[in-house]
């Protein structure tokens, strides 16, 4: 089959690899009909070469037809259509009793001090083979894939499997007060979900609360992204506008801060980037020394974190979605212990949300995601769209892959 693989920094190729096979009686093998590329992937495109090997097949944002089944795998039958989360859950062990699925035992790699399995995160995460791909093998079907309903297209369902529970949980763990307001960091995939949501849904159910009642104000750099946030209900700010971007939170909000904060950045490297030691030195200087020789020296990989704690009212809540790898980034403790700040974050436990977001989408197109990928493109033109997503060429705000 044909498959999306890295190659290097920057370089990922479509090859011809091995088609899958059911390995394990809980195994499914299916057939990808739409497979999406998230900011998630940027990470490994990036920075996180280490963890991969030439070869590596990528991407864990798939859905499309079940083809062959395991011997335990008594929900699926082939030709059912499905759509896979990303984090490899079994449903059954301590964790995913407790519904922490991203945490699942079952496939965790001990030893590695990580969580649940993730397909085409290499390494890092069990070293499962991705779904950019024509074929995929899905371990623990039996419990992972969502079954869907036939007629709607499979851009109604494929966000499913990470970025509509990945914003969900954000927006859960914001927990924003009725009438309160939310700030979103970043507008890419994660965030937009995150503002459609918050607008569309409400902020706690997420509490069922009616719509309207909670205030998103957005924040990014990227023109585009930020007049799609305000066609969806956000007010929006630019980050480079002058004057710094908590101040100007303050400025919108009574001078106290939004009630929380979500980061849907995630770590941005940019910049030459130091060794560990320097790393580690401009760690242990004060706050107000750091920042900008981290800035300056391009190191400050947490600039969105690091806002979402200056900009956080006392006693609110920063809900990050965004994922940091940092073991050296100083983290302001000072600032999170006076203002009693709540931080909530993690991988998201997809199937703990899918149920309540499938009605959403099932009878009428309530969050517009059937008009939200930006580009269509052949799985052959995946290098191209990994390049226009990451340099946020063409007005590019999701791609969607079609094998
Ligand atoms: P993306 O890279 O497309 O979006 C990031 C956005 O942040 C971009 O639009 C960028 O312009 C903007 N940005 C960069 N620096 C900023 C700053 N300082 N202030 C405000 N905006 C800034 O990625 P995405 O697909 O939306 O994913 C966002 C993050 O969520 C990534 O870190 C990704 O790895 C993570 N993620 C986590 C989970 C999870 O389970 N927790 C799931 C999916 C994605
Ligand atoms: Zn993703
Ligand atoms: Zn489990």
């Amino acid at each position: 089959m044909r498959a999306l693989t890295w190659q290097g920094r920057r370089d990922v190729r479509v090859e011809d690899v091995p088609d899958p096979r059911v390995t394990e009686p809980t195994d499914a093998v299916i057939r990808v009909t739409s497979t999406a590329i998230c900011g998630s992937d940027l990470h490994l495109y990036e920075v996180l070469g280490m963890f991969l090997r030439p070869g590596d097949i990528l991407g864990h944002e798939p859905m499309g037809v079940v083809e062959e089944v395991g011997a335990e795998v008594a929900n699926l039958r082939p030709g059912d259509r499905v759509v896979v989360p990303f984090t490899i859950s079994c449903g059954h062990c301590w964790m995913c009793d407790r519904a922490l699925y991203a945490q699942c035992e079952t496939t965790q790699v001990r030893d590695t001090g990580k969580g649940a399995a993730l397909f085409g995160y290499t390494s890092l995460y069990g070293a499962v083979p991705g779904g950019q791909a024509e074929y995929l093998r899905v371990p623990q079907a039996q419990f992972g894939p969502v079954k869907l309903p036939p007629g709607p297209p499979d851009e109604r369902f494929l966000y499913l499997s990470d970025i509509l529970p990945t914003a969900w949980q954000a927006v859960a763990y914001a927990d924003v007060p009725d009438g309160g307001t939310l700030a979103v960091l970043g507008l890419g995939p994660v965030g937009q979900m995150c503002v459609r949501l918050a607008r569309h849904v409400g902020a706690g159910g997420i509490r069922a609360t009616t719509p309207r009642e909670v205030r998103v104000i957005g924040v990014d750099r990227v023109r585009a992204r930020m007049d799609l946030a305000a066609r969806h209900g956000a007010d929006v700010l630019d980050v480079d506008d002058p004057g710094d971007i908590a101040a100007r939170l303050f400025g919108l909000t009574d001078g106290r801060g939004p009630d929380a904060v979500i980061d849907a950045v995630g770590m941005e490297a940019h910049g030459a980037p130091l060794g560990k030691a320097a790393q580690a030195a401009v760690g242990l200087l004060p706050d107000s020394l750091a920042r900008p020789l981290a800035q300056r020296y391009g190191l400050d990989r947490m600039a969105a974190l690091h806002t979402a704690i200056r900009a956080v009212r006392r006693g609110g809540t920063v809900s990050l979605s965004g994922v940091y790898g940092g073991e050296v980034d100083p983290m302001p403790m000072m600032d999170l212990f006076d203002k009693g700040v709540q931080l909530r974050m993690g991988q998201a436990h997809v199937r703990r949300w899918t149920d309540q977001i499938l009605p959403l989408l099932t009878d009428a197109d309530v969050l517009g995601v059937e008009t939200f990928a930006t580009h269509r493109l052949p799985l052959a033109d995946a290098p191209h769209g990994y390049e226009i997503f990451q340099k946020k060429l063409e007005d590019c705000v999701k791609v969607v892959l079609t094998p």
